[in-house]
């Protein structure tokens, strides 16, 4: 199946990036969100993460002159009535993102795939809530979208050979490299990521070392490009929250369970770069 129009659901830090590298791959591209701020904040940031590209030689431009005609954008599902493949990046909650995906397979003609850029959320039990689990898949693309190479394709218990196979040349098209996983909470990228995140969110809270020594530490010690709590507040404290729950429900082992810091910083708003503030302080 050649997909040509792509919808995604969701107009933040992730959407935004997935709607940019969709474009200047030369897809049709609709953008979603629940009220037009929101889908303009997506459009400013698609803009400046392209004029920095140009500015900094790395992308002419004509490609993203071209790229901006690509993207229309919209507040009304019904506009996802053509569109070949929906990635939803919508918030990390199971309701919210049921409740979008069965009425995206009311609209969304028979062919489409319905996919999700979850961090963690099952496949599976996403695809059980449309007509479709065939057609269903999670493509967990890396903040930030337009930087990083790495999408993970998370099959769901039903996800047949010709939906991967779409999924993957389309990752492809949009110059990342996708790797297959199977459908269980985090998957591999979080299942592995967030657990280390928690801990240095402990590591804090006990007093351990400052936000700056945590970071400084993995930074020179195992040669991560960024700390951990630098990364968690890129992420977004409430995304690492509902990660660290799906891990905790769904392998219901107590290393899993959320760092109360963590819960009391999302509590207090604290979510971290997008809110202004988190382990770090990002309003100056
Ligand atoms: P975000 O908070 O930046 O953006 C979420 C957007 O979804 C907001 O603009 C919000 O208005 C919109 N939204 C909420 N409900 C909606 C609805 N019903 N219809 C349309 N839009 C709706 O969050 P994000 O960081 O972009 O994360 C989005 C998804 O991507 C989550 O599932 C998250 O787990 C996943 N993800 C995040 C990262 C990361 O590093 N932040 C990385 C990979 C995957």
């Amino acid at each position: 199946m050649e997909i040509k129009k792509i919808g995604v659901i969701g107009a933040g830090q992730m959407g935004a990036g997935i709607a940019q590298v969709a474009a200047i791959a030369g897809y049709e591209v609709v953008l979603n969100d629940i009220k037009q701020e929101f889908v303009d904040r997506g459009m400013a940031t698609i803009n400046k993460s392209m004029a920095k590209g140009v500015e900094k030689g790395k992308m002419e431009q004509s490609v993203m002159d071209g790229a901006l005609t690509r993207i229309k954008t919209t507040l009304d599902l019904k506009d996802m009535s053509d569109v070949d493949l929906v990635v939803e990046a919508i918030i990390e909650d199971f309701g919210l993102k049921s409740q979008i995906f069965k009425t995206l397979d009311d609209i969304c003609p028979p062919h489409a795939i319905l996919a999700s850029n979850t961090s963690s959320i099952s496949i599976t039990k996403l695809a059980a809530c449309t007509s479709r689990p065939e057609k269903f898949i999670g493509m967990h693309f890396m903040n930030p979208v337009p930087l990083m190479k790495l999408v993970e394709v998370i099959r769901g218990i039903l996800t047949d050979d010709e939906t991967a196979q779409a999924i993957t040349q389309a990752s492809e098209k949009m110059g990342k490299i996708p790797v297959e996983c199977n459908d269980y909470p985090g998957f591999v990228a979080n299942r592995l990521l967030l657990p280390m995140l928690n801990e240095a969110m402990y590591c804090v809270m006990e007093g351990v070392g400052e936000p700056e020594n945590i970071d400084q530490i993995m930074k020179l010690g195992m040669n991560h490009p960024m700390g951990p709590l630098a990364l968690a507040d890129l992420i977004g404290l409430d995304t690492c929250l509902h990660i660290m729950e799906v891990l905790h429900e769904g392998l219901g082992d107590s290393k899993y369970r959320p760092c109360p810091l963590l819960v009391k910083m999302v509590d207090a708003g604290l979510m971290g770069r997008k809110s202004g503030r988190g382990f770090y302080d990002y309003s100056r």
